[in-house]
């Protein structure tokens, strides 16, 4: 079942509570602003989560109501942690889904972050 992008905040939703420590996480990386830990299902040799710290259901709700220090700090957090696996030489893949096109499944914002080979076509054919 894909997120209603547009959808309150869920606080019972599983990223919730991994942001809480009530579920636990492979954590790679915390700061004031961002948690990142690896995908429990991962697509990759590195598929690692980041996601902001405060109560945002996608990138349209988090673009449109982050304060800018929110939005630094995310859109850095996500750059550390690609810098601290390696992957910046070998390069790297971010993807953010958003609603039902986008077959996003969790209703908190997550960038996935891949790496560690080669990722192939940028969308499946
Ligand atoms: P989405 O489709 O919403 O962009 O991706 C959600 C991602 O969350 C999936 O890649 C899925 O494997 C991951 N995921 C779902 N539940 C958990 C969990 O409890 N722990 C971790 N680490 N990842 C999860």
């Amino acid at each position: 079942m894909s997120v209603d992008p547009k959808a309150p905040y869920d606080n019972q939703n599983i990223f919730a509570k991994i942001l809480r420590g009530e579920i636990p996480c492979n954590k790679m990386h915390e700061d004031d602003h961002v948690l990142a830990f690896e995908d429990i299902n991962p697509q990759a040799p590195n598929h690692v989560l980041v996601i902001p710290k405060g109560a945002y259901v996608s990138w349209d709700d988090f673009s449109a109501k982050a304060d800018d220090a929110e939005i630094a700090g995310f859109i850095r957090g996500v750059g550390h942690v690609a810098r601290i696996l390696g992957l910046v030489e070998p390069g790297y893949r971010l993807l953010a889904n958003v609603g039902h096109h986008g077959h996003q499944e969790v209703p908190h914002l997550h960038v996935h972050l891949f790496g560690g080979q080669p990722l192939g076509p940028m969308l499946a054919r």
